[in-house]
């Protein structure tokens, strides 16, 4: 190709279609495929994946980065216009409200169904888990025990009135939590145990999860409701001030006893008016390859859904095994409503 020596594939094959006197735009341009991401993902470490999509396929990726809510009103704002391809969020109880306001088109994926455990994905495949978050306790050593603190339901014990940090209830991790003990406990015992936590809470809700985690730190609170990976962010800084926060603020798994400890996602789907649905199935499934896991999970400290991928994250390993609670995470998006009902009855703000 020394006659061109350009890179530019559209001049190419404008230069081309001179030449041969046919227009030769229409096949170059069908021939550069392209993935259109809409992410609320924002970790430099994503770049890894984004790269390795495009050298196993050679589908280049448009990415448009936002922030969670901000990119579904997007979505539904160009409705049939909108070039988006994948929505990739967290918390699935995002991933609830944009599947149950039609965002989403099912995807039917050997691949995908086959690597992904059902209880990490939507029962009509629209959505998809590529990594999971704990939603863990942490407490300051010298005050609290962690066996006093082994249960979520520990938290409404009128014992910690006044130690507990959490960000606010309307929140989607928090409404998640809340989602997840309506169903083990059912209404009755769940408003009251929103009320009790209610009841104990330090400050006003404010921030988020690691404000609270500071907070423990700083001695404002004894007790922090954070998701897990704030924690190992702080635990791979070198800061002196984090250092001495990990020395004193120890995590709690809870209900290791029991149900296990409530998690959640972060995840995607390919949107219902998708351009290119091969270059988004390719992409939902290069997701889910053991590279991408590692990558995926490991960009934010998480851990990845699908079973047996390593890990490279002595940090997050450093926690070891436990038992997640393994309700389906679909049915926290049905019961998101009655959280906050339950939150504002409680006056968890
Ligand atoms: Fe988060």
């Amino acid at each position: 190709m020394k006659l061109f020596p350009t890179s530019n594939i559209w001049l190419k094959a404008v230069l081309a279609g001179l030449l041969l006197g046919t227009s030769l735009i229409g096949e170059a341009v069908a021939q550069e495929k392209v993935l259109n991401l809409y992410t609320a993902r924002h970790y430099a470490t994503d770049e890894a994946f984004y790269t390795g999509y495009t050298k196993a396929t050679g589908i280049k990726i448009n990415r448009i980065e936002g922030g969670e809510d901000a990119l579904f009103e997007r979505i539904k704002a160009e409705g049939a216009n909108s070039p988006a391809d994948v929505f990739l969020t967290v918390d699935v109880a995002r991933l609830w409200r944009a599947e149950q306001a039609g965002t989403f088109a099912p995807v039917k994926s050997a691949t995908l169904t086959k690597r992904i455990p059902a209880h990490y994905r939507d029962t009509d495949n629209k959505w998809f888990g590529f990594s999971a978050r704990a939603r863990v306790l942490a407490y300051d050593k010298g005050k609290v025990k962690p066996t006093e603190l082994a249960r979520y339901e520990d938290l409404a014990n009128s014992r910690w009135k006044g130690q507990i940090c959490t960000r606010s209830s309307s929140h989607p991790y928090n409404l998640s939590l809340i989602s997840s003990m309506i169903i083990h406990l059912g209404q009755e015992k769940a408003t009251e145990w929103a009320r009790g936590v209610a009841a104990n809470l330090a400050r006003p809700p404010r921030g988020g999860d690691t404000d609270q985690l500071r907070a423990v730190g700083v001695g404002e609170c004894s007790i922090a409701i954070s998701n897990h990976y704030y924690y190992v962010r702080i635990m791979r800084s070198e800061k002196p001030e984090d250092r001495s926060l990990v020395e004193k603020v120890k995590l709690v798994w809870p209900n290791q006893g029991d149900r296990g400890t409530h998690v959640n996602i972060s995840g995607g789907g390919m949107l219902q008016h998708a351009p290119n649905r091969d270059a988004a199935i390719k992409f939902l499934e290069y997701l889910a390859s053991d590279a991408a896991q590692t990558l995926f999970a490991n960009g934010n400290n998480e851990w990845p859904t699908v079973p047996g991928v390593k890990l490279a994250n002595p940090e997050l390993e450093s926690f070891g095994k436990f038992k997640t609670d393994s309700l389906p995470l679909a049915n926290l998006g049905k019961t998101q409503a009655a959280a906050q009902r339950i939150a504002d009855q409680v006056g968890w703000k």
